[in-house]
């Protein structure tokens, strides 16, 4: 899917547009690397999450899931530079269930492309809600954004908090509230 000598030659081309040698030595490999780099940080695109999350056992209890502190590296799609930190999930089933590597293979695979932080949000929950119908799910992104922080306003470990709720927890706050809580507590 990815044409690394595309992303090669453009590298070569911002390289030699900074006012850089690209035939120096310590350059010299250095769109090889870019090329191999975004196969491997923008591997998302080759990969459908609703495959991942599609094992699914069955339960007899609904009992809540919660799985916390999913460390992610994605893209901002706004200055294609790194923003990272963790993702929080909580559902409470519908009879059915999903291992948890599988949460975080979700996570990932979304992080794996352009992304602006709101969106993958949501996308995360709209994923477990179609694959799962739990009756509800919760999802919370805490990150930091490498365009603000090394670039711009310069905010260094300022976070970027970012919800997406969806069935009972759209209309529950009680609910969410007590959910949000756990999530974020201690992180
Ligand atoms: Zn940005």
């Amino acid at each position: 899917m990815i044409d690394q000598e595309k992303i090669k030659e453009a590298a070569r081309l911002i390289i030699d547009a900074i006012g850089e040698d690209p035939e120096r030595e310590g350059l010299l490999a250095t769109p090889d690397r870019i090329g191999r780099m975004y196969e491997e940080i923008m591997a998302g695109y080759d990969q459908n999450p609703k495959d991942v999350l599609s094992t699914v056992f069955t339960v007899e209890e609904n009992n809540p899931v919660v799985e916390k502190d999913i460390t992610f590296y994605s893209m901002c799609e706004h200055h294609m530079l790194p923003f990272f930190g963790k993702a929080h999930i909580a559902y409470i089933p519908d009879g059915k269930v999903v291992g948890i590597s599988k949460l975080a293979r979700c996570v990932e695979i979304y992080a794996r492309r352009l992304q602006i932080q709101e969106h993958m949000t949501g996308q995360i929950a709209d994923a477990i809600m179609d694959v799962l119908a739990p009756k509800g799910v919760l999802v919370v992104l805490e990150a930091e954004h490498t365009c603000m922080t090394m670039r711009g306003v310069k905010k260094p470990g300022s976070k970027t908090v970012t919800v997406a709720s969806r069935g009972v927890f759209e209309n529950d706050d009680v609910l969410t509230d007590r959910f949000l809580n756990l999530l974020t507590k201690g992180s």
